[in-house]
């Protein structure tokens, strides 16, 4: 995908990219996906660019994006969730002191993806204490964090093992040294830096969670066409024909939601709103299809050979990562509705 262009889609052209917008590349994210396979292990090189690309310098721009677009340099980790805040980011216990002319890193973090696979970390961690500022959003800092030069003493990636075929790991830094160049925008920004890129981030995996209903939606069609049972095709039967129907109504709304938000964003207009409902009407929708797609296949369903069962495991994910139903729902409630704020 890196030679063919694909992965560089966001990147501008004046450094080297393809200069499109949020709505082809989440085309692209949901083809691989609509075609049996799975973005998850491309997607993050997608929006973690944007971060550098919104808010590095123009030295910082200069030197990685041409690199990162060409796939000499693959900036795919993320690294964001600790074991004990989770979802609750800017309690996050990472801490980046300075010293000197870099940053002394320490702390750890768990499902950071694409570790092995990546040269570049972005990462976020905390350099003004909690106690020392006046909001928990506030003295947190991203940094580009390069993984080539990171001494095995003071960084360690370790796999875990997950049921779906993504690489994601438990990360330890041991006062791992980053240079202060490396430090994204301004010090004690990160979080807001972070959060801009979300909205990209949810409007591709929506994409992705489109691509799977379809595929899941094609295969039960074909499967309850030729399925003879009773001497008919099962898909003649209301019981089997409905729930796949159903499902296509649902991943037909998510799209357009998804193409909304993807509109907005690339006009420059504020689409959290938008970006978050097509992440869970979309989540929902390509599980819902997942559900029917096994049922219609029935014991078939389950056998490894027919790739049902991989792909439903594959998009269970999106209800969880990289946000969980619930916090979009709290985020609906609160910025959305005006309800009072429950956290
Ligand atoms: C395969 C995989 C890959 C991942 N890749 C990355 C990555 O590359 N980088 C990265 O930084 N992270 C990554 N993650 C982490 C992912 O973003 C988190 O797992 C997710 O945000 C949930 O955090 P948690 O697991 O700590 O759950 P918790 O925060 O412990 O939440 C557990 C459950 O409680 C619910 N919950 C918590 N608080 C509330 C509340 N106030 N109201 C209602 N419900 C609530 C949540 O919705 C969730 O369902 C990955 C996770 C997985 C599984």
């Amino acid at each position: 995908m890196t030679q063919a262009g694909y992965l560089s889609a966001l990147i501008p052209e004046e450094y080297g990219g393809l200069g499109l917008g949020v709505t082809e590349g989440a085309i692209i994210l949901e083809e691989v996906n609509r075609s049996g396979g799975n973005a998850g292990a491309c997607h993050a090189q997608m929006y973690t660019m944007g971060t550098l690309l919104r808010h590095g310098s123009e030295e910082q721009k200069r030197e990685y994006l041409p690199q990162i677009a060409s796939g000499e340099l693959r900036l795919q980790a993320f690294g964001v969730t600790e074991p004990d805040s989770g979802t609750d980011t800017t309690s996050l216990r990472t801490t980046a002191v300075r010293r000197g002319d870099h940053y002394v890193v320490t702390g750890q973090k768990i499902f950071i993806s694409r570790v092995q696979h990546s040269d570049l970390m972005l990462l976020l961690a905390r350099t003004t204490p909690r106690d020392q500022v006046a909001r928990k959003s506030e003295g947190l800092s991203t940094f580009l964090v390069d993984l080539r030069d990171a001494p095995a003493d003071k960084f360690e990636a370790r796999p875990i093992d997950t049921m779906i075929n993504h690489e994601t790991n438990q990360v330890f830094f041991d006062g791992l040294e980053v240079p202060a160049e490396n430090l994204v925008g301004e010090e004690g920004k990160g979080f807001r830096y972070i959060l801009d890129g979300m909205n990209v981030e949810r409007i591709l995996i929506a994409a992705e969670c489109i691509g799977d209903g379809d595929w899941f939606i094609e295969r039960a069609i074909g499967y309850a066409k030729e399925r003879i049972v009773f001497d008919r095709p099962i898909g003649q039967n209301q019981g089997v024909a409905f729930p796949i129907a159903r499902a296509y109504v649902n991943i037909r709304a998510a799209d357009l939601m998804r193409q909304r938000a993807a509109a907005l964003f690339d006009a420059g207009q504020p689409c959290g709103a938008e970006a978050n409902m097509a992440k869970l009407l979309a989540a929902d929708a390509s599980w819902e299809a997942a559900n029917a797609a096994v049922q219609t296949h029935g014991g078939y369903g389950f056998a490894a050979e027919f790739d049902i069962e991989r792909k439903f495991r594959e998009t269970r994910l999106y209800q969880v990562a990289p946000i969980s139903t619930n916090l979009i729902l709290s985020y609906v409630a609160q910025h959305v509705l005006g309800l009072p704020r429950s956290f």
